[in-house]
């Protein structure tokens, strides 16, 4: 496992940092940056094996350290839920319970919106357009840690709570194909989304199952099965025609996609996503 610490306060001046490790581990970072005082929560005292100074492009600095901790015991349970992924809410269970995106959010789009107008501006070359990229890389940064944050306690919490866990497997060719700002950040987060689930889910010693896409999780009812005609993405509540069931869009889709991991699990078809390998390997001849 591996915790990533936020270097805070930058490095000291002078290029002589001489601050002491807060890590009971007694880890800081040495060699070319000397020591960095680190600020940690937890209390494993397990002293990390490998410890990597990065930079990232909002030019932040980061410090990880890789440390074996004890495997995770969890309660058995035979809880299940399906998850939907949305642009206005986070994630929408089957349960009904929905996590929203983090509350600043808003506000830091429209933040990155304008730093990449300004960026546009700059000539090409010149530093005032380096000072706007890293700008812009900035409130990326934030918003994306934010997520990683909402995303690492949902995600926690899902397999803590649930013995069977179902996702839809978002194609990572329709990712690519992000329209809107919106679109972008909620692609992105949902492929972290996936991947913390997915060593969760194994650490925990849960079952992961992804469903295909095209699985109509949206137009059909979750209590008779009928199918509704095409609905448009504003559309945020519907009426079943066939039980007058009153459906909240997202909590439905996410009952269907509940059932539909449950069936591929019952039929002991195989699980495993077969996200786009055809036509990948297709493109390569
Ligand atoms: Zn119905």
């Amino acid at each position: 496992m591996v915790a990533f610490y936020r270097v805070t306060g930058g490095l000291p001046a002078g290029g002589k940092p001489g601050a002491r490790s807060g890590h009971r581990g007694g880890a800081g970072a040495s060699g070319a940056l000397g020591q960095v005082p680190l600020h940690s929560n937890r209390r494993s005292g397990a002293v990390p094996s490998t410890v990597t100074v990065s930079q990232d492009r909002a030019g932040r600095w980061f410090v990880s350290l890789r440390v074996v901790v004890p495997a995770v015991t969890a309660a058995a349970t035979t809880a299940m839920v399906g998850v939907d992924a949305g642009l206005n809410r986070l994630l929408t269970l089957s349960d009904g319970t929905t996590v929203d995106n983090p509350r600043q959010e808003a506000r830091e789009r429209a933040a990155l919106v304008r730093a990449q107008r300004k960026l546009a501006r700059k000539g090409k070359g010149s530093r005032n357009r380096e000072k706007a990229r890293v700008k812009v890389a900035r409130v990326h940064a934030r918003i994306a840690d934010r997520r990683r944050d909402a995303l690492q306690k949902v995600t926690t919490r899902l397999v803590r709570e649930n013995q069977v866990l179902v996702i839809e497997d978002l194609a990572v060719r329709n990712m690519l194909k992000s329209h809107t700002l919106a679109r972008a950040i909620s692609d992105a987060s949902w492929g972290m989304f996936r991947t913390l689930l997915e060593y969760k889910a194994q650490e925990y010693g849960r079952t992961l199952i992804a469903v295909p896409r095209w699985y109509p999780s949206t137009r059909l009812c979750s209590v008779c099965g009928t199918q509704a005609q095409k609905m448009a993405l504003s559309v945020r509540e519907w009426t079943c025609t066939g039980c007058d069931t009153r459906h909240d869009r997202d909590v439905n889709a996410a009952r269907n996609i509940l059932a539909a991991g449950l069936a591929v699990t019952a039929c002991g078809a195989d699980v495993r996503p077969q996200r786009g390998t055809t036509s990948r390997t297709g493109d390569r001849r």
